[in-house]
């Protein structure tokens, strides 16, 4: 009982940080907690293309929702060492943590987790020559990157993720 009530009371308090005054008040370690605490209700996001548009800038529409990618070496996030959590830039669901990027030397940012397993969903991509499996945010099914198999250990995986598809919080 008294477990569960700690965990209501913790619960309320990263909600509490949802509100502009207090997230602004909180420090960037509770923030990073409570931003890497977020994980999917399954509760989706579904706009239309036409809200989509208005609430994202051309970059980000075109990759989130029109699944286009980013430039190699010329993204904001590829060799960024800052502390924190990656959020979706179309939700602001949380994705991947700064702790599990690693640099890959591909040109975009690489991770090998993702903050929670259910915060992401897969879709396989069939391309002319190759058959890749597409990363998409869980709650507004915004398009992120891909993953591949060479990663370093111990999950072996390189989520290769687009900059602008992502906003790094509390940095
Ligand atoms: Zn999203």
């Amino acid at each position: 009982m008294q477990i569960l009530l700690l965990s209501i009371l913790s619960l309320l308090t990263c909600l509490s940080y949802t509100d502009e005054t207090a997230l602004s008040n909180a420090t960037n370690a509770q923030k990073e907690e409570c931003m890497a605490d977020m994980k999917f209700d399954g509760q989706k996001m579904n706009l239309s293309e036409r809200q989509w548009a208005e609430r994202l800038t051309p970059e980000q529409f075109k990759i989130l929702r029109e699944k286009a990618t980013e430039r190699a070496f010329k993204n904001q996030y590829f060799e960024t060492k800052e502390k924190g959590v990656y959020v979706c830039a179309g939700c602001a669901l949380a994705l991947f943590q700064s702790d599990d990027k690693f640099d890959s030397g591909c040109g975009w940012p690489s991770f090998s987790k993702p903050v929670h397993a259910e915060n992401v969903i897969y879709r396989q991509d069939v391309g002319f020559f190759t058959t890749r499996t597409e990363v998409v945010c869980a709650r507004c099914g915004g398009h992120l990157g891909h993953v591949f198999d060479d990663g370093p250990a111990p999950t072996g995986k390189r989520y290769c993720m687009n900059s602008a598809a992502m906003k790094l919080t509390s940095s």
